[in-house]
């Protein structure tokens, strides 16, 4: 038989039919596909102690974790009353030690048989009687050729994912590692580079059929650190390519609109402002002024923490977009956003010429058909709305500028549909969610960013508690205090309604009591989710005109609402919350020059728990994981103010797998890197990707061939973006 990369995995020795289909079921099918299934973890020789040592360690007092090498002697089961324990008696060549299972016992009884070798890691302890034990280790079942080859040479040995339908044709460790030795040696000569050389040379990367060779079986940790990272640097530079040929599209392939800058009335407008804009602000609106003077269309990333002011910069950059003729729209996630920008937009505009219009769902046809019409008969000039601006029938003709504010509540999917309605607007997107460098190159890599650093002068620092539900009573008392100062607060709730599942308190209920009891001399409102959109409205306006002084809420207010009176901030099963969502809702006080209070409210066990520091995850349920990470998150807000910081910290409490707008943003998985620790590589992938795109987007060069059939061979659904599909 040919050898052949594309020969099916059947042929290899010792796979057959039945193997074959449960490698397929995993996505195998081929020899090239099985060199790419790669180890997730090695046995390193290095890491290896004996017995004897081990025992040494524990009694000198190390916690560590360890790996052991042995064969397993015998094993028993012990039964305590209704309890049992698996003990599996195992020997090395310096003596014996125990490893016990507590739960899961049926599963491990069948797996440690007599004469079995297994290496076992877990943190050693010693019995009682002076036995050396791990408890629940981590074990992998290796040969006595591999144990033998593994102790005199050094070797390392690769663990791979053995999936249920491999497990079910009888593969195990040894036997799966064994078919991929025969792959490696059979077919990985074949495998042909697919970066350029002079990358390959200037990142000092290994060739590709000596990575996949090391990525298997490395002589020691170093190769293996080679072979990892030409993975991951390739892996980052195909997806910065992506990127870049985003980009450069947006560029190049539309026509962008020259705004000329009228200066007038947008320096009498700036003059009129209440405040004076932060210098922060001003930068940003310079930025924004250069792309709009350029032909390029714009693409730009606002990034400001709440409150810092993004809305009027915004609002500065539309005015530049009317003044000229075009018409320009501003997409917000919820309809009490929509409306309140709508508001504060009309009474802004009122000395001048300017028309606007708010788009909603829920709108009456008739309205709707009035809205729509003047939009096409371009009398009205900016268009605020929901995502029902996305609607196939609403059409803007002369859209020539668009701000989509607080875009991490939209897909990147609805950001283009918006965009590609009209040939080339320039485009502003805001958001308060700060986003660590690396997930600007990449999710985000197609824009340019401002970022607003500063909040205006005026404003306190929000004082922040955390308080059992046992002090609602001083709370309620509080907030009447500071109302009869003439101040307003929200008071939020994470449900609407109470519900049969969870029990978390839920704003209905909790409204009517409370206003019936703490709160019955003052003035009280609720707003929530389910309610329409007529309703919702005439609330949140009444509350910006003081009407009332307490508003009870869903997370309905979350984003965006700017009610500068609001000073307290009550966080109902504040447990409940995510951190960016709870900064969110802080974010709804501390708007003007008075002190403002968040109350964080959570159950009692949790604000003792909170005390306790530095306690072990390992050995915690799930359940408690979670609590855990909760309490992590309220002690965060309390301690900070800072939106980046908290984004630091959420960003670790998630772990990279769940870095937002990743999976929303339609690039590939990553299956090597990890965005947020490869850093360097990702940078140096950015610079050489970016380099590449810009002086050859169509990859017609011939040296470049080799990128453009990867591209095409492994990222064609991505490919949909760019012009080289
Ligand atoms: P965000 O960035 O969270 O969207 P907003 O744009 O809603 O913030 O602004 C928050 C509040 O601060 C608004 O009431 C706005 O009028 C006010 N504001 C904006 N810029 C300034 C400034 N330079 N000085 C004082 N207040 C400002
Ligand atoms: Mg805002």
């Amino acid at each position: 038989m040919t050898r052949d990369l594309s020969t099916s995995v059947q042929y290899i020795k010792s796979v057959g039919p039945k193997r074959a289909q449960a490698f397929n079921k995993i996505g195998i099918i081929t020899v090239e596909d099985l060199l790419h299934y790669f180890p997730t973890k090695h046995l390193d020789r290095t890491t290896i102690l004996n017995s004897a040592k081990v025992a040494q360690h524990v009694m000198n007092g190390y916690e560590g974790e360890v790996t052991i090498i042995g064969k397993v002697v015998e094993s028993e089961l012990i039964r305590y009353g209704k309890k049992q324990i698996f003990k599996v008696k195992m020997k090395d060549n310096a003596g014996f030690f125990e490893c016990v299972w507590f739960q899961g016992i049926k599963f491990f009884k069948d797996i440690f048989n007599a004469n079995d070798i297994y290496a076992v890691s877990a943190k050693p302890v010693m019995t009682r009687y002076g036995n050396l034990q791990l408890i629940h280790p981590d074990f992998d079942k290796i040969s006595a050729v591999e144990s033998e080859e593994f102790l005199n040479t050094g070797k390392i040995i690769p663990f791979y994912r053995i999936s249920k339908e491999l497990k079910s044709t009888n593969l195990g460790d040894i036997s799966l590692r064994k078919i991929i030795t025969t792959v490696v040696e059979e077919y990985a000569d074949l495998i042909s580079e697919t970066l350029p050389q002079n990358i390959i040379v200037k990142n000092n990367l290994i060739p590709k059929k000596t990575a996949i060779k090391d990525y298997h079986f490395p002589i020691d940790n170093n190769s293996l650190e080679k072979a990892k990272q030409r993975f991951k640097y390739e892996e980052l530079f195909f997806l910065e390519c992506l990127v870049a040929l985003k980009k450069v599209r947006m560029k190049i392939k539309k026509n962008g609109i020259k705004f000329n800058i009228h200066p007038e009335p947008i320096k009498s407008f700036i003059k009129n402002l209440p405040f004076q804009l932060t210098q922060a602000q001003l930068k940003v609106l310079s930025e924004i002024r250069k792309d709009m003077e350029s032909k390029e269309p714009m693409n730009r990333l606002l990034q400001g923490d709440v409150g810092s002011g993004k809305t009027i910069v915004a609002l500065i950059a539309m005015l530049i977009a009317v003044s000229n003729g075009y018409q320009a729209v501003l997409m917000a996630p919820t309809e009490i956003l929509a409306d309140q920008h709508f508001k504060n937009i009309h009474s802004l505009l009122e000395s001048t010429d300017f028309n606007i219009a708010l788009l909603l769902g829920g709108q009456t046809n008739k309205t709707r058909k009035t809205i729509l019409n003047g939009i096409a008969e371009n009398k009205i000039n900016i268009i605020v709305g929901t995502h029902a601006l996305l609607e196939e029938n609403v059409e803007i003709p002369h859209m020539g500028f668009v701000v989509i504010d607080e875009q991490h509540r939209f897909g990147v999917a609805q950001r283009s549909k918006l965009i590609e309605k009209v040939i080339s607007p320039d485009v502003l997107i805001m958001t308060a969610t700060p986003i660590p460098r690396t997930v600007s190159m990449t999710v985000y890599g197609d824009l340019d960013v401002s970022v607003i650093n500063e909040m205006p002068k005026n404003r306190k620092k929000i004082t922040t508690v955390l308080r059992s539900e046992n002090n609602l009573p001083e709370i309620f008392s509080f907030i009447k205090e500071r109302v009869k100062n003439g101040e307003q607060a929200f008071i939020v709730y994470p449900l609407v309604e109470e519900s049969e599942k969870i029990d978390l308190k839920d704003v209905t209920s909790e409204f009517e009591i409370i206003k019936n009891t703490y709160l019955d001399d003052t003035r009280v409102n609720l707003i929530h989710g389910r309610m329409n959109w007529q309703e919702k409205e005439t609330i949140m306006e009444d509350f910006s005109k003081n009407k009332f002084d307490v508003l009870f809420s869903t997370t309905v207010i979350e984003v965006g609402i700017d009610i500068p009176n609001a000073t307290i901030i009550v966080i109902n099963e504040a447990f409940r919350f995510g951190l960016s969502q709870l900064h969110q809702l802080r974010g709804r006080v501390g708007r003007s020059d008075k002190q403002s209070f968040c109350i964080l409210v959570t159950r009692d066990e949790l604000i003792r728990k909170t005390k306790r520091k530095n306690f072990s995850l390992e050995y915690l349920s799930p359940a408690e994981i979670e609590r855990y990470k909760s309490q992590i998150r309220l002690n965060a807000m309390v301690e900070h103010n800072d939106g980046f910081k908290l984004s630091e910290i959420d960003f670790k409490l998630r772990g990279p797998g769940n870095i937002f707008g990743i999976e929303q943003s339609g690039f590939p998985q990553l299956k090597h890197a990890d965005i947020i620790n490869d850093t360097e590589i990702l940078i140096d992938a950015k610079n050489d990707a970016f380099n590449v795109i810009l002086n050859d987007p169509n990859l017609s060069s011939s040296e470049n061939q080799i990128i453009k059939r990867q591209l095409k061979k492994n990222y064609y659904t991505s490919l949909k973006f760019s012009h080289i599909a």
